[in-house]
């Protein structure tokens, strides 16, 4: 049976760290602000809105939350977007995906400025850290926040993924590390990350031929397809590390994955639940970069 990785804990020592930091630049007169944007109602981005919530309730840090209804136009989110930019108070922005498809998402997240951009998902923050693979190193847990301002800040779930596997001591470098999905928030610096830890790395997405002969060669099987009972356990190699990224709501209301959890445990050798295992550490990151994005500017 599988060893659990729980991501509560690894998020608790984050938020601590987070806090103190938040009360340190407090005796400066700084308020740290993370803004919140929701377009649409979306039952993923609503428990993902509470959770951010109740996580800056527990360091400190204040939200401003920015909601739209599904037919806001692309300029009133621009506008928003630049008061953000300009505004003292906020020094973090993250934008609730999906949005609908009529927006350009690309363009809205763009038009964050790098400084603010602490889901490190705009172009600028992407291609720096593509670019220079070696900064990576250097992005501990407390990191400088100069590296941000002189790199910008790394996307708050794949990075999440990485620390967790470094909270569980699971060794990477050399290992064959099987990404499913190639989005830009998730399986894209997901693979350039496992790639900078010296993986060998495979990338599958939803035309990808014979899945399952190629997610049979990973040591470490990354999952973040959105798809309930994607990967099964014939498709594991037996004591493969299995991370679990998919957070999908059933029509029911409740929460999975990509994996079928009960069987693929049985075979592996370290997996993460849904919910309680990637998600809680994304938010934790999140709000690092927030913090830091706040001391970047003392
Ligand atoms: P996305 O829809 O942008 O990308 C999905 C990717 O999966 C695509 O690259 C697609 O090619 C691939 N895919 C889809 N069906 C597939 C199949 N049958 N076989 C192989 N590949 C397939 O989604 P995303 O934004 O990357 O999110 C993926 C999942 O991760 C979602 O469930 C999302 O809710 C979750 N997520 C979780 C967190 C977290 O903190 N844990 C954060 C972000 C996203």
């Amino acid at each position: 049976m599988a060893i659990i990785m729980e991501g509560r804990t690894l998020a608790n020592k984050i938020k601590e760290r987070v806090k103190e930091d938040v009360l340190k630049i407090g005796e400066e007169g700084i308020k740290v602000g993370l803004s919140l944007l929701l377009v649409g109602e979306n039952p993923s981005s609503e428990q993902y809105l509470r959770a951010t919530l109740k996580a800056c309730n527990e360091t400190g840090i204040v939200p401003y939350e920015f909601r739209f209804s599904d037919n806001v136009s692309m300029n009133e989110l621009l506008n928003t977007v630049q008061a953000i930019n300009n505004d003292e108070r906020i020094h973090g922005l993250l934008v609730f995906f999906p949005i609908p498809r009529r927006l350009n998402s690309r363009k809205l997240v763009n038009s964050i400025i790098p400084e603010k951009d602490v889901d490190g998902l705009g172009s600028v923050a992407i291609g720096k850290f593509a670019a220079e693979e070696s900064t990576f190193q250097l992005y501990k847990e407390g990191f400088d926040p100069g590296l941000a301002k002189q790199f910008g800040f790394l996307p708050c779930t794949p990075f999440g993924v990485i620390r967790l596997l470094e909270h569980y001591n699971i060794p990477i470098e050399g290992r064959h590390a099987v990404v499913i999905g190639k989005s830009l928030a998730v399986g894209k610096p997901l693979s350039l990350m496992l790639l900078a830890k010296e993986a060998t790395v495979t990338v599958c997405h939803k035309k990808t031929y014979a899945l399952k002969d190629i997610t049979r060669q990973a040591d470490i099987l990354c999952v973040a397809a959105g798809r309930p009972g994607l990967v099964t356990e014939d498709m594991v190699k037996e004591g493969a590390v299995v991370v679990d990224i998919g957070i999908n709501v059933l029509p029911d209301g409740r929460v999975c994955g990509d994996v079928d959890f009960e069987n693929v445990a049985k075979k592996a050798s370290f997996i993460t639940p849904v919910p309680g295992g990637v998600g809680p550490v994304t938010i934790a990151m999140l709000l690092e970069n927030t913090v830091k994005s706040a001391m970047a500017r003392l």
